[in-house]
């Protein structure tokens, strides 16, 4: 990568159409893509359970969720809470904290694919790349590191575009993606996220992802409280996995398990210490465990297969911010 290259800036993306306003082709061009998402579905998660991982069904509703601060690429315009039973409940921005704590205790390897609501800024809409409800595959294994993680994603991306290129050959020249999707060559190049920022400014993004035809890993970005912080060094152990030109498909990290170091991390964010109770007395008590993980956003992994221009032309009844459908 050089300096000098041009920062491109993504144009707006078109934001599609609800399911019955579309025309006969492009009802035909949904079903494809419905093909491909039906396949990915159970390719990954058949690969999830023949190594052991056990499959969970997602919540909803919670007095605990992922608080998505501080993380650079959040923009949430609302947040929703609701009492039910006399208690406040969240409806699941991500299910980090269920996976802590299951992994911790009766699951020790979990997959779930969990519904995620972010209602985005509705200046997201036309960003290709947000939708306010998505599905997150959701994964955390116990004692794992890292690299075990990224080596487990390898696999799956790798086997899942050569599997996709195999069985779905007509979807995907329906879709004109089948010349331009190629199978990736493991493993994948990973940079340092502030050696990036050092390097290209804010636009790193846009300067990695545009100039490598590839997926990337990017490493030791400084966000939420649960990944893991090397207090020695200021080092992150956490990564993303980007996908050319459709950005992050995948946020994980090595987990932070220790009662003193969740307690002054959550401080330090300012977030607010009740919602996170549980977790901190599972700390203290030393009943949280080491373990590593991450989550696959299911639109952009599929958005990126069918090679759509926005994500939400992947999910059956788009999603797209500040325009809400009657389904
Ligand atoms: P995060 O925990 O924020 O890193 O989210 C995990 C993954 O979910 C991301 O890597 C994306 O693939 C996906 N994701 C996050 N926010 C959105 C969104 N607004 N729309 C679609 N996918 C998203
Ligand atoms: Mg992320």
């Amino acid at each position: 990568m050089s300096k000098q290259t041009t920062v491109l800036k993504s144009p707006p993306v078109e934001a599609p159409k609800s399911l019955e306003q579309l025309s006969e082709s492009e009802i035909e061009r949904k079903a494809v893509i419905g093909r491909v998402t039906t396949h990915t579905l159970k390719y990954l998660t058949s690969k999830f359970v023949d190594r052991g991982f056990q499959w969970l069904l997602p919540v909803a509703l919670s007095q605990c969720t992922d608080p998505l601060w501080p993380d650079p690429g959040a923009s949430i315009e609302k947040r929703i809470e609701v009492d039910i039973y006399g208690k406040t409940v969240r409806t699941t921005a991500s299910m980090i904290i269920h996976k802590l704590i299951a992994s911790s205790t009766a699951y020790p390897k979990l997959f779930i694919l969990s519904p995620n609501i972010r209602i985005e800024k509705a200046e997201r809409a036309h960003t290709g790349k947000h939708v306010y409800e998505f599905t997150q595959l959701d994964f955390e294994a116990r004692e794992a590191t890292s690299k075990d993680i990224m080596n487990l994603v390898e696999d799956l991306l790798c086997g899942l575009v050569a599997s996709v290129k195999r069985d779905l050959k007509d979807e995907l020249i329906h879709l004109s993606r089948y010349d331009t999707l190629k199978v990736p060559k493991a493993p994948f190049k990973t940079y340092d996220k502030q050696e990036l920022e050092a390097e290209y400014g804010a636009d790193w993004e846009t300067s990695v992802v545009m100039e490598n035809g590839a997926p990337v890993w990017v490493t030791n970005i400084p966000r939420e409280f649960y990944d893991f912080e090397d207090f020695k060094t200021g080092k992150w152990d956490n990564y993303d996995l980007f996908l050319p030109q459709y950005g992050e498909v995948m946020s994980g990290a090595k987990r932070e398990w220790e009662y003193e170091k969740i307690l002054a991390k959550i401080e330090r964010d300012k977030i607010n210490k009740d919602n996170y109770s549980l977790v901190l007395k599972l700390a203290e008590q030393g009943k949280l465990k080491p373990c590593a993980g991450a989550g696959i956003g299911m639109e952009r992994i599929v958005g990126w297969l069918t090679g759509v221009k926005h994500i939400a032309e992947t999910q059956p009844f788009p999603r797209i911010p500040g325009i809400v459908h009657e389904l």
